[in-house]
């Protein structure tokens, strides 16, 4: 078992149901178990004229194979409606595989450590609420010190975790 962090996101048909439903749907992933959930964050979107995200951070143990992971979180979002119309668009549901134990992945289709996480305040705060202050990342950088760099400005704690 390896233990996965994946980022979950919504801004648009209900957001906190559609994480609620992820999370339903990551509950039963095959050869994986739960392994807790962050609270719920929302913030503005990155990009102008966009509803407001809503984002957590899940934990996982998993035998899933990295790639494996990602086509089961792409079905995962794709029977929960998602749209791909533009590349940074509105989505109904967005999961990426945050970290997959301390691999360093670099394949077309997936990059681990996620490429945008270590500067995102909407992955760094929920990712801290279920890792140890002290944890280092693969690049060597701390979360403490990424946390530092990244201020809790325009993020609002929804829920505490379930
Ligand atoms: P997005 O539009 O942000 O959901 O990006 C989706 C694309 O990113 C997919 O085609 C994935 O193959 C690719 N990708 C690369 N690295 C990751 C990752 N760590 N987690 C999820 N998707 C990834």
């Amino acid at each position: 078992m390896t233990r996965v962090f994946i980022g979950l996101g919504s801004n648009l048909a209900d957001p906190a149901a559609q994480l609620a439903s992820a999370v339903q749907a990551l509950k039963q992933l095959p050869g994986s178990r739960w392994a807790g959930l962050s609270s719920l964050y929302t913030s503005d979107s990155i990009l102008a004229g966009q509803p407001r995200y809503t984002n957590a951070v899940a934990a996982l143990d998993t035998e899933l194979a990295p790639l494996a992971l990602l086509d089961a979180l792409q079905a995962i979002e794709n029977a929960q409606g998602r749209v791909r119309t533009e590349r940074w668009g509105p989505r109904t549901l967005d999961l990426d595989i945050l970290l997959y134990g301390d691999q360093v992945i670099d394949e077309p289709r997936l990059h681990v450590p996620h490429r945008e996480m270590q500067a995102r305040a909407f992955v760094l705060y929920p990712l801290a609420e279920l890792v140890p202050e002290a944890f280092v990342f693969s690049d060597g950088r701390t979360l403490r010190a990424l946390l530092q760099a990244c201020p809790f400005t325009g993020l609002e704690r929804l829920a505490a975790p379930r």
